[in-house]
């Protein structure tokens, strides 16, 4: 009986707790989020402190100026932030094809990437598509979902076996701290950055009809003996190109300046 009761109100008060937490993504998702976004901030910036000590950092001047010039074009056209004062870039030294941005404003790109994404405008599809992981809150909604699955365990757990409630709500953060800000995001997720990074995009003065350029050359990336990272959690499949072409067709013209980044 105690266990049954202990039972019922965790579970109100999960409940309860995840309605005052519903949200809606910068295309009209539903969201639960969790997580402040300055304690979203503070587990990115502490992620990116983590990996700027694990990987080598460029310290080419030409290629950190290139990366740097793409990446302020499309982050100056965002605006303030409200958890961050600045967006940080870091350029990382590596064959990897991959790239990244946690919430808290860290963009992390590596120097394979940008064999991949052979333009300025390539780079900025691939830096705008991460952005928008950030600015549409992923990584909370994220985490949450585990947090809340993990609450499933605990709940099933007091009832097979009679334990009592504990530490419902925080349980897991430790684990989430490790792996849920570096973790893929779902498809939804996915498809959603791609039309966020998109519009960002084009709005910057990139050319957005690269984005589909820099997938197809993903794809055929993905045939050499080093495979892109990026594709193991961003599939270049048809669908994905076929819905930017469409959302392509749908954006409207704006008179911003094209920019001349360069190597
Ligand atoms: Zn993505």
């Amino acid at each position: 009986m105690q266990t049954t009761r202990t039972f019922l109100s965790a579970a109100v008060l999960t409940s309860s707790f995840l309605l005052s937490a519903c949200a809606n993504s910068p295309t009209g998702r539903q969201q639960v989020l969790l997580f402040s976004g300055s304690e979203m901030s503070q587990l990115g910036a502490q992620s990116f402190e983590e990996l700027k000590k694990q990987e080598k950092i460029s310290s080419d001047k030409k290629t950190n100026a290139y990366v740097q010039c793409v990446a302020n074009a499309v982050t100056s056209r965002l605006g303030p932030q409200e958890n961050f004062s600045s967006w940080e870039v870091v350029v990382f030294d590596s064959e990897q094809v991959n790239a990244f941005a946690l919430p808290g404003g860290k963009i992390g790109v590596y120097t394979g990437l940008l064999k991949v994404a052979q333009n300025q405008d390539q780079l900025a599809a691939v830096i705008g598509h991460e952005i928008a992981h950030v600015t549409a809150r992923h990584s909370n909604e994220r985490l949450s979902r585990s947090q809340i699955a993990n609450a499933g365990l605990e709940f099933s757990s007091l009832l097979t076996e009679g334990s009592e409630y504990q530490g419902l709500t925080m349980a897991g953060l430790g684990l989430g701290v490790q792996y849920g800000v570096m973790m893929p995001y779902g498809r939804a997720q996915e498809s959603e950055s791609d039309i966020i990074g998109l519009r960002l995009m084009a709005e910057s003065g990139f050319d957005p009809k690269q984005s589909v350029e820099l997938w197809k050359n993903m794809a055929k990336a993905s045939g050499g003996n080093q495979p892109p990272e990026l594709l193991s959690t961003h599939p270049s499949h048809s669908t994905r190109i076929a819905d930017l072409n469409a959302e392509i067709a749908r954006l409207e013209a704006n008179n911003t300046p094209r920019q001349n980044c360069k190597m």
